[in-house]
């Protein structure tokens, strides 16, 4: 089996999070105190020692290129002195070797070309932009504050000057549809962004979202739509050869304390909700091509894979079972196989296929 379309070589991340620090505005989804959980409003000298130390020191950092990443807010929209200040915190990791580059997240609208060459100065190699969707009725309902064409001019600049750059993405905002978010992904493809990152929108507490929420005007996606639409948009973006880095949002021990999700489709392991729902139309499109006439069958796949493929609590093996009964269904994990392809055998009779092999249906 071919290595797999899908495996991204990712950097090592050291995390800083600056929340809200250089936003103009506060988004109508965002509360960046549950999102990030709790940090220093400035990141003192010794803070900042500590946390790159402390992550440093938890990670096997092997082959992996090594990143410091400012996120959590505008970076670039913070006071120049802010920013130097910041940037020069990492410089001694960067001379020593320890870390190869920085990363930093900020919004299309805090763009321009001096600030690029500074940057590209002080070691950052990498700019993650908050575009969230491509639509500008999406844009305008969710009152982010810039348009579509900000995120087309920004990733052109970033490309101009040599940045790598990743596109940050949000399903069922204000105003969004599949219909939208397809086109979403249509632009996303367009742009050619190195990196995506994408989830569903959750209603957090302190937010204008969770005030929409209880007044009845905003409903968030439920979880099965949220599935749909991320197969969607990770079969999509997998065919066209983008890297999808994160697929829902990371959890934070706030997310978890009652009363601070509001609504919305949340999930600790989303994207291994995602991947166990491909897993289930490929093993269905195998067993129906190949009409195993109750015989009883294997599926290969990478060990890496198994757990996906298996589903929560052994979901898709019950489900396959009840469908094709009474076909007796066997999972073999064989270290050869590369991530994302699968085999059903049945006698001498082999079939595979890749996952990028799935039609994406807009759900
Ligand atoms: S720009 Fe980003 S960090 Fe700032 S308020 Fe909006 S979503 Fe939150």
């Amino acid at each position: 089996m071919k290595e797999s379309e899908f495996s991204v070589a990712s950097p090592l991340i050291i995390p800083v999070f600056l929340p809200w620090q250089g936003c103009r505005q506060r988004c109508i989804f965002c509360n960046e105190s549950i999102t990030t959980g709790t940090f220093p409003a400035a990141f003192s000298e010794a803070a900042f020692e500590k946390t790159v130390t402390l992550y440093s020191e938890n990670q096997k950092r092997g082959k992996s290129p090594v990143q410091i990443a400012f996120y959590g807010g505008t970076f670039t929209g913070m006071d120049r002195k802010e920013q130097t200040r910041l940037l020069q915190l990492a410089e001694p990791y960067i001379r020593e070797g320890r870390v190869d580059s920085l990363r930093i997240s900020t919004r299309p609208d805090e763009i321009d070309e001096d600030l690029l060459d500074f940057l590209r100065r002080h070691g950052v190699r990498t700019v993650e932009l908050g575009a969230q969707s491509l639509v500008e009725e999406v844009l305008r309902h969710s009152r982010r504050g810039h348009t579509v064409g900000d995120v087309f001019s920004a990733v052109e600049r970033l490309r101009r000057k040599g940045f790598e750059v990743g596109i940050h993405l949000m399903m069922g905002l204000p105003g969004d549809s599949p219909q939208f978010f397809a086109a979403t992904i249509d632009r996303t493809l367009d742009l050619q962004p190195d990196t995506v990152r994408l989830h569903p929108t959750l209603v957090f507490r302190n937010t204008v979202l969770a005030t929409l929420y209880a007044r009845g005007q905003y409903s968030p996606l439920s979880l099965n739509e949220a599935v749909g639409l991320s197969r969607y948009a990770l079969l999509r973006l997998e065919k066209g050869g983008i890297p999808v880095i994160r697929l829902g949002l990371q959890s934070t021990p706030e997310m978890e304390l009652p009363g601070n999700i509001v609504a919305g489709p949340y999930h600790p392991a989303f994207r291994s909700l995602v991947n166990a729902a491909i897993f289930r139309d490929m093993a269905t499109t195998l067993l129906s091509e190949a009409r195993s006439e109750g015989r009883a069958v294997s599926f290969f796949l990478s060990p890496r894979d198994v757990s996906d493929f298996r589903g929560h609590k052994g979901e898709n093996l019950s489900l396959l079972a009840e469908r094709f009964r009474p076909l007796k269904i066997e999972v073999t994990n064989d270290p050869d196989y590369t991530r994302g392809w699968l085999t059903l055998r049945i006698g001498d009779r082999s079939i595979s296929m890749h996952r990028t092999g799935l039609r994406p249906i807009l759900s």
